[in-house]
């Protein structure tokens, strides 16, 4: 018989998860106004909020946090962390930052102006805002078929070649400072990019003289994607296919709270010391001294050994494997979720799964809730609520699709906590048609109106 597959890895260290009743979850619901960013984490059971800085580090990880070096200037945990960050990118120029939107700060700061375009794949939404609040514009060039969740496709984080081009050739060209592609495609649904589509896109780049940057917070998943996907990098190690890509690009922005497998923590890299120098002025503005930029010294140790660690084949293998397992049960279920799976979470389709509830009633909130009320599950909504008012009109904005993202830390919960999300997903789903009411906003933020909206039941 052949051996099944187990996790690269053994625990060392435990926290312990606080159980609760239903009856318990519902009074805290309540008391949260329905808003699930309002429950404190001792009444979630399992937290799938987000991917980002909640992964477990490694006992090698820790043993760095004990090495850091705190100088402020010269410290050797930035000089280690440099010459890793060089050594997988490939980048000649590296600057830490505290996390990923300050990487975008401080590069936008240097290349973005008013008026100006930046093509790419569906931008994050840190990316987005960093964008527009320099009053230029995020111009999504992602391929038609990313939009269509009945289309089984690869590469679905794709740029439209057509798209990009169009963009290029009708629009003054010293207006677009650089293509950004977001590697995963997040707001895609952890989508992925094709080394084939990396290359075209640059092809074209350097022919319109165009620079290319990547926002690179997945770019480990990523390249798990190509060589599990993509003809002719199956034998390629996932370290030279991390450098081949970013030798298409210009420069990165990250964020290490994805796959630098650390709390905290982002950086720039560079392939032109004049965008570097540009850079640096603002990270010592905003960040702090070209060798912390906003970081620890034992933190930039921790980062440095988590890039290492995340570029490797058996712990991409066991990542990607954990959300795949959880996206096939739920099919085997009948739970209508997002396909094909992405790579750091998995997507419920509530309308779908909730059809009987209004959109006006918040469906994916509906279910959110319900799923965290059963068995103090915490996951997000990605519907309504997100999409928030037209700035204009103040009226609702009814997104097509209505998501309950389940994000999965990295390394943080075993088999078991997998099988027992799909399960009580299952028992949601069974009783799905005896919801019929959904729930009406109380109270909202003009902005960003997800973090602290408050709601309350409808009957
Ligand atoms: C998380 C993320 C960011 C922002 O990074 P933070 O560390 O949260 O500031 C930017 N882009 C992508 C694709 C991300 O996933």
């Amino acid at each position: 018989m052949k051996l099944p597959y187990i996790e690269p890895y053994k625990i060392k260290m435990v926290e312990a998860i606080n159980q609760s009743t239903i009856a318990q979850r519902k009074v805290w619901m309540k008391k949260a106004k329905y808003n699930l960013f309002k429950l404190s984490s001792d009444q979630v059971i399992i937290d799938l909020l987000t991917d980002s800085g909640t992964g477990a580090m490694s006992d090698k990880q820790w043993a760095e946090i004990m090495l850091g070096d705190e100088s402020y200037a010269g410290s050797k945990s930035f000089e280690k962390l440099e010459t890793t960050v060089k050594k997988i990118t490939g980048f000649e120029y590296f600057i830490p930052t505290h996390q990923g939107r300050a990487a975008e700060n401080v590069l936008f700061s240097a290349l973005v102006k008013e008026g100006n375009l930046i093509p790419g794949n569906s931008h994050f939404d840190t990316t987005k805002g960093h964008i527009e609040f320099r009053k230029a514009h995020a111009i999504d060039c992602t391929i038609d078929a990313a939009f269509d969740t009945t289309i089984e496709h690869p590469f679905k984080g794709n740029i439209d070649l057509q798209k990009l081009e169009h963009v290029f050739q009708s629009n003054e060209i010293n207006t677009i400072p650089f293509v950004l592609i977001t590697i995963t495609c997040n707001s895609a649904g952890g989508q992925p990019v094709s080394m084939q589509n990396i290359h075209d896109v640059s092809v074209l780049c350097k022919q319109y003289n165009v620079p290319l940057y990547f926002d690179s917070a997945r770019f480990a998943e990523n390249a798990y994607f190509i060589k599990t996907r993509e003809k002719g990098y199956e034998n390629i190690s996932i370290k030279d296919i991390v450098k081949e890509l970013f030798s298409f690009g210009d420069g990165m922005t990250m964020s290490a709270k994805k796959d630098g497998i650390v709390n905290m923590g982002g950086f720039i890299a560079l392939k032109s010391q004049k965008v570097y120098k540009a850079c640096v002025t603002y990270n010592i503005m905003y960040e702090g001294f070209v060798t912390y930029g906003g970081m620890s010294g034992r933190d930039m140790g921790a980062l440095a050994e988590g890039l290492k660690e995340s570029t490797e084949f058996t712990y991409l293998e066991s990542r990607i494997n954990q959300v795949r397992y959880l996206g096939k049960r739920l099919v085997e279920f009948g739970v209508p979720v997002q396909q094909p799976f992405g790579g750091h979470a998995i997507y419920l389709d509530a309308n779908k799964f909730v059809a009987n509830i209004a959109q006006e009633e918040y469906r994916a909130q509906s279910l959110a809730i319900e799923l965290y009320i059963t068995a103090g599950i915490r996951s997000v909504e990605i519907g309504t609520i997100l999409a928030d008012r037209d700035p204009i009109t103040r009226d609702n904005r009814y997104p097509k699709l209505e998501l309950v993202r389940l994000a999965i830390p990295r390394r943080t919960y075993t088999l078991s906590h997998i099988e027992y999300i799909a399960i009580a997903i299952k028992n949601v789903f069974e009783t799905r048609n005896e919801a019929k009411r959904g729930y009406d906003i109380t109270w909202e933020a003009p902005i960003m109106r997800h973090f602290t909206v408050e709601l309350e039941k409808l009957s």
